[in-house]
């Protein structure tokens, strides 16, 4: 086997209600958080790992849409400050989310594992995250608005989405592989697509 690699990092999607009512700003500093990571891991049975041993917890605000994200070879989560406005919820369960990432791969050494699959799951009920559909939760508004510019393959109708409206010329490259031996096929070129809401949040799970 030997030469698996690790995903560099996975991203949680932002608070579901964005314009939630008023709400206390959530606690700004990390080491706070942290300790409280720690605490988890605790509760989860993994309070002498080498995770807990490594874990730091920051925040970033280079961070844009995404809430947070989880660096498992790094034992690191970072944290969007824009969520301080939403609440200690909310970064409760970011947070929780991430750590569910980094223990689920601890968990399981060297074998791959889905981002959002059964490890990952079961690390979030240990860990607290009881509600499993606010896992998987809808994104912020901002977010839909990244990537604006839906494109669907003729061939397929396989849908991307795009932060730029594309300039060249692309095709599906399942298509172009499967019918056109790999090659640019016009039959396959992408075409503007009217995204309804619904797919952007298939798209966002
Ligand atoms: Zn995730
Ligand atoms: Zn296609």
């Amino acid at each position: 086997m030997g030469d698996e690699t690790v995903p560099e990092a996975f991203d949680a999607n932002g608070p579901v209600q964005a314009e939630a009512s008023p709400v206390a700003p959530a606690e700004t500093n990390a080491l706070v958080w942290q300790s409280l990571a720690l605490d988890l891991l605790r509760q989860a049975g993994a309070e002498y790992s080498d995770l807990a041993k490594r874990l730091q917890v920051r925040w970033n605000p280079r961070m844009r849409s995404t809430a947070g994200m989880a660096y498992p070879a790094r034992a690191l989560i970072t944290l969007n400050p824009r969520l301080i406005v939403f609440g200690n919820a909310e970064v409760d369960r970011t947070l929780r989310h991430e750590l569910a990432h980094l223990l689920a791969h601890y968990r399981a050494g060297r074998r791959k594992i889905a981002p959002h699959g059964q490890e990952w799951k079961i690390a979030c009920h240990d860990l607290g995250l009881r509600d499993e559909s606010r896992c998987h939760s809808l994104p912020l508004p901002q977010r839909k608005m990244n990537r604006p510019h839906g494109y669907r393959c003729p061939g397929c109708g396989l849908t991307i989405r795009r932060t730029r409206p594309m300039r060249k010329k692309a095709a599906c490259l399942a298509c172009c592989r499967t019918h056109a031996g790999g090659r640019y096929d016009e039959r396959f070129r992408f075409v503007k697509a009217i995204l309804p809401i619904l797919i952007f949040i298939a798209l966002l799970q």
